[in-house]
């Protein structure tokens, strides 16, 4: 007997569930229901077309797999729109040119971009369909073939661009200002403004890595020929290093220097390679004597930052450093009003004002606490109020999750044990002054998201072994040897609560 759509579908729910979390769970999956199933093709029914577009940016891997494993390797999926407003079974037109205009934090636009095909889809004999794809062909789409030689004809590479980032909807405000205008001339007058390279910087979440791509689209759609490329420090670093293991040192460089704009994000992630380094070095005097322009992220000040070469860091000032800080009430506003018009949903000024007013950690946190808020109303089926705003913000937004700074850590720590950081790098081995180096790097390894590298330069000036070793000793120490964990405790404690007063 053939197996049902429903019975297909509690097989996908129940890996599902054991692999997302069970809040995310119930909000996007426990509301799909399945239709039915011809062939290879399951039909499920979503309550908005959000909802489908949500689904599809955040869960397709996830979705895919399942799909496939539960269908094989044919499956396909087809969504079904269903608003209830009111009347039953009113099926919602989903219009496809509107596929992957809505930009959700951590969308991968490739998702959006290559997972549908261009079945139209108004009318419910005719559902949107997709097929479902392999994980691997979800993620970023990698370079193809990032080692040709250029022949007679110019190459043409893939940017690796997301075009939803323009700097028309960059909103300008005194926190991005430099960044912003910088941008700006850059694309207006390429290779001709002393902004080479360009480096940006900020916390988390500020727009860093929007500003650098909105820079490559702009000069791709200025000059569709020019050789644009994004990278993100970590990325370059792997290909690399593949190409060391592959014996394409010298191709994979030569890559790298036909590049016309060369954009490389997060480049703190360099910290303590130093062979990945080097090569970015030479890439990088090659590109700038060539006249190239380089675009470069960092989450810190170049002066702040630990483990890079002296000569790299020097270069990276050599044309205009920009920061970007936390945008003001006005700037977030015009965010929000932004996001919600391209979304074309209306949504009323004060329920705006009151997010811009709550949300103030960075831009990433202000695009969540709408994008919560428009699934709940659609979940919910309720209208955008200022009470549901503020029902659902306590729930979801009000979560303190900065991260705690290396600086911050090593402070708290040292002052328990009434010492000094800097006696932490000394090469003493007094127990008081390994546990306290050792307990600030766990805390530092548990609390934040630094490599183990970056947290050896900052904390007691060791290599990441060390920091390696230090962990594994805490955590051992910690389940067996009783002083110890009360002492954790402690500073534990004292990490949460005192941020104010260091
Ligand atoms: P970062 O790279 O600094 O961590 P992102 O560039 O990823 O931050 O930005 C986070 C999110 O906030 C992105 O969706 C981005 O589009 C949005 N964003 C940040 N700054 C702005 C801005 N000034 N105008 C519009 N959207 C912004
Ligand atoms: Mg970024």
């Amino acid at each position: 007997m053939e197996t049902s759509a429903k019975e297909i579908w509690n097989e996908c729910l129940a890996i599902i569930k054991d692999n997302i979390p069970a809040q995310s769970y119930k909000t996007w999956f426990l509301p799909i229901i399945p239709l039915n199933i011809d062939n290879n093709l399951l039909t499920i029914q979503v309550p908005s077309p959000f909802f489908h577009e949500y689904i599809e940016a955040q869960y397709i891997d996830i979705l895919s797999s399942t799909l496939k494993r539960t269908m094989g390797q044919n499956a396909k999926l087809a969504y079904r729109v269903v608003v209830d407003s009111g009347r039953k079974n009113n099926f919602a037109q989903n219009n496809n040119s509107q596929q992957g205009s809505m930009l959700l934090p951590g969308t991968n636009p490739s998702n959006t971009r290559h997972t549908f095909n261009n079945i139209n889809n108004n009318i419910n004999n005719n559902p949107k369909t997709f097929n479902v794809q392999s994980p691997q062909n979800q993620q970023e789409p990698t370079i193809r073939n990032p080692f040709i030689i250029p022949g007679i004809k110019k190459i043409n590479i893939n940017p690796q661009l997301n075009p939803n980032y323009t700097i028309d909807n960059f909103i300008e405000g005194e926190c991005n200002r430099l960044g912003r205008s910088a941008a700006e001339a850059i694309v207006n007058q390429l290779s001709k403004t002393p902004f080479n390279p360009l480096l940006i910087h900020g916390d988390s979440g500020l727009g860093k890595t929007h500003l650098a791509q909105a820079i490559g689209n702009s000069i791709k759609n200025m000059h569709p020929e020019k050789l644009v490329l994004y990278v993100s420090a970590n990325k370059f670093q792997t290909q690399y290093c593949d190409a060391v293991r592959s014996n394409n040192r010298n191709d994979f460089i030569h890559f790298y220097q036909i590049l016309d704009v060369l954009i490389i994000d997060d480049v703190q992630e360099f910290a303590g390679k130093q062979s990945t380094q080097d090569t970015f070095f030479h890439i990088f005097n090659q590109l700038q004597q060539n006249g190239k322009q380089i675009i470069l992220t960092c989450d810190k000040n170049p002066s702040e930052l630990k483990g890079l070469s002296k000569r790299l860091l020097s270069r990276f000032r050599w044309g205009l450093v920009a920061e970007i800080t936390v945008p003001d009430f006005e700037t977030r506003l015009n965010i929000l009003r932004q996001k919600a018009y391209n979304d074309g949903i209306n949504i009323p000024e004060d329920v705006l004002e009151y997010i811009a007013e709550n949300v103030i950690s960075n831009v990433r946190e202000l695009e969540g606490a709408l994008i919560s808020l428009l699934a709940q109303s659609t979940l919910n089926r309720k209208e955008i109020t200022l009470e549901l705003t503020k029902s659902i913000m306590e729930k979801v937004v009000r979560k303190p999750k900065n991260e705690f700074s290396l600086d911050y850590i090593l402070k708290v720590v040292c002052n328990y044990f009434k010492m000094t950081p800097e006696i932490l790098n000394t090469k003493s081995r007094k127990r008081e002054i390994v546990q306290a180096r050792q307990l600030a790097m766990y805390f530092a390894k548990t609390l934040t998201t630094n490599s183990l590298a970056v947290i050896g330069m900052q904390i007691g000036n060791r290599d990441h072994s060390t920091v390696l070793h230090a962990c594994k000793t805490i955590e051992d120490l910690l389940q067996t040897d009783k002083q110890l964990k009360a002492i954790y405790d402690e500073i534990e404690t004292k990490l949460k609560f005192a941020n104010n007063n260091y």
